[in-house]
């Protein structure tokens, strides 16, 4: 990697939807990279139980959320999902503005970008048993508190566009095309 981007980052996830676990991570990225890209990963799914929210609404998010506290040296890629596990990190860096370092607590990810090179850098889980997008969903289908896991602007996205009720409206199942 060219020398000149050492201080290029890249966090990814599928934000469905962005909460504070992921807001931590972003936060402590951003302040210790020149640049930080936040890959939006499995962007071609929507409307799904596991992937409810389209990559333009998650695109959104972020960046209302960034807006809102203020972090400005960062670039959302939506990058959609590969079944080709050996080039996976070839797309993405095809995808995203260059970066040499790359936080991920997942072991399938820290193993493909090591073997492709990256400096790989663990990201502290911060109270996963709330901070999980599967509880985030769970409670909107349960009428239970989901606010407070996710930041406010997060809350304002998801009323705007209805996604308690979309979500409550696969009725746990998805689709049959
Ligand atoms: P889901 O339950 O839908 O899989 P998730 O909470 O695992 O959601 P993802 O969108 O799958 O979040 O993104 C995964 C990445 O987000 C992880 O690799 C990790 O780096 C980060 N992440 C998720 N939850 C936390 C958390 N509580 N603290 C810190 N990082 C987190
Ligand atoms: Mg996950």
């Amino acid at each position: 990697m060219v020398s000149d981007f050492s201080k290029y980052s890249l966090v990814i996830g599928r934000f469905q939807p962005l909460h504070m676990g992921h807001m931590e991570v972003i936060r402590k990225c951003a302040d210790e990279s020149e640049h930080l890209t936040i890959g939006i990963g499995s962007a071609q799914y929507s409307h799904t139980t596991e992937n409810p929210f389209t990559a333009g609404e998650r695109y959104l998010m972020i960046e209302e959320t960034l807006k809102a506290e203020g972090i400005t040296n960062y670039s959302i890629v939506p990058v959609e999902d590969l079944n080709r596990y050996s080039v996976w990190v070839s797309h993405v860096v095809s995808m995203c503005p260059p970066f040499a370092c790359v936080y991920s607590n997942n072991p399938f990810t820290k193993r493909l970008f090591t073997e492709a090179g990256f400096d790989v850098k663990a990201s502290p889980l911060y109270n996963r048993a709330m901070y999980s997008g599967t509880e985030v969903r769970r409670r909107m289908i349960a009428d239970e508190d989901w606010q407070s896991l996710v930041p406010p602007a997060v809350v304002t996205v998801i009323d705007k566009i209805d996604g308690v009720g979309r979500l409550k409206s696969f009725n746990g199942k998805d689709a049959e095309l």
